[in-house]
This record gives structure tokens, C-alpha cells and sequence, in this order.
């Protein structure tokens, strides 16, 4: 499923985001920034040791990174030139900024790779893994915040692509993304 938003596609595609070619990839990373299961670990099996040197590199000169920031790393081995690390909230019951968190991790991450003027990049379904979010709820924040960024901000970015992990969460994307281009027109 594509919609284009402004001069932005945003697609939806089921896989593994280990293997996209987009010129960055986002780890749904944790604060330590030490590798760690889900798609983190994926990432780091798959681009090897120098993505997490770079990444230890990072949390010794500025700490643990909050939830709801993002720094850029290479992509070591894999096709991605980058790999984008944010971190998603944990979900606590919806109402500890949740959502708030969750819409800022994709901004922060589409904010870093407009600085390297990138063109494209792809997002697996942040926080919805080990970190329990609702995929319907996460969905729906997700496509919104990724839509506002394309009708607000995006200039180099023609290209946001969802990896999601299975058709379950491709069907749930689906549905947020089709429920938001009807409310609006872009
Ligand atoms: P979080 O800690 O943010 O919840 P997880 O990695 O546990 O992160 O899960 C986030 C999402 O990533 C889940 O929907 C999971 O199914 C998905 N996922 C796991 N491995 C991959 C992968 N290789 N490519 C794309 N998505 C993946």
C-alpha cells in the first residue's frame, strides 16, 4: 500500500527491515543502546560489531538516550547506509505520554535523516514488541505523526516506508493509513 503525502510516498510493505535497501533503517532500540532482542538484535546480528561500537561511542560522550530521542549510527554491514536508533515508550496503560513518546521517536528519527538529507527510510512498528504498546493504538500514532512530518516538514525525505513484521500488523497499519487519507486531503 503507497499513499503520497505532499511530495513523500509513505508505503507499507511486509519483511524484515534488516534487508531494506532505503538509505537509513530505525532500530527500535532500548536506552542502553547495547543491542537487545526483537528487531534491535536483528539489526545488530545482521550490520555486525561496528554498529554497536559507534553506538557505545555514543552513550559514553551523551549518555543513555531517553525514550522519544534518536541518534544515527552506520549500517555497518548491511544494505542501509544508516541505522536511525530511537526508542520507544514502554507501554504502562496509556496514560504515562505513551503516545506523546511514540509520535516524537518517529519525528526525532525523520528529523536526523532530513539533517544527513536523506531520501528515504524505512520504520519497523516501534514499541510494539517486547515494550507491549497496542499495535492497533501504536499504529494509529504512528501513521500520524509520519503523515504530519511529510505535510509539515519533509524536504529531502520522498520515501517512508513501514517494515512491518507479519500481516498482522501489516493489516493493522493498513487500516490507520487508510482511516487518516480519508480524513484528509493531501
Ligand atoms: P520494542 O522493544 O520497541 O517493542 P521489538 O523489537 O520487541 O521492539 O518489537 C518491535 C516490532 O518489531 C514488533 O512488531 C516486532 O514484531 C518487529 N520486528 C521484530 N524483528 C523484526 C525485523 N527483523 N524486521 C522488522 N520488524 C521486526
Amino acid at each position: 500500500m503507497i499513499v503520497k503525502v505532499k511530495k513523500t510516498a509513505i508505503s507499507l510493505v511486509t519483511g524484515d527491515i534488516t534487508l531494506q535497501k532505503t538509505d537509513a533503517i530505525v532500530n527500535a532500540a532500548n536506552s542502553g543502546l547495547m543491542g537487545g532482542s526483537g528487531v534491535d538484535g536483528a539489526i545488530h546480528r545482521a550490520g555486525g560489531p561496528a554498529i554497536l561500537e559507534e553506538c557505545k561511542k555514543i552513550v559514553a560522550e551523551q549518555g543513555r538516550l531517553p525514550a522519544g530521542k534518536a541518534v544515527i549510527t552506520s549500517g555497518g554491514n548491511l544494505a542501509a547506509r544508516y541505522v536511525i536508533h530511537t526508542v520507544g515508550p514502554v507501554w504502562r496503560g496509556g496514560n504515562d505520554n505513551e503516545a506523546e513518546i511514540l509520535a516524537s521517536a518517529y519525528l526525532e528519527s525523520l528529523r536526523l535523516a532530513e539533517k544527513r538529507n536523506l531520501t528515504c527510510i524505512s520504520f519497523p512498528s516501534i514499541s510494539t514488541g517486547a515494550y507491549g504498546y497496542p499495535l492497533k493504538a501504536a499504529a494509529a500514532v504512528a501513521v500520524a505523526a509520519v503523515v504530519k512530518f511529510a505535510e509539515e516538514e519533509a524536504v529531502s525525505i520522498k520515501e517512508i516506508v513501514f517494515v512491518l513484521f507479519g500481516e498482522v500488523a501489516y493489516s493493522e497499519y493498513a487500516r490507520a493509513l487508510e482511516k487518516i487519507s480519508q480524513q484528509r486531503y493531501f
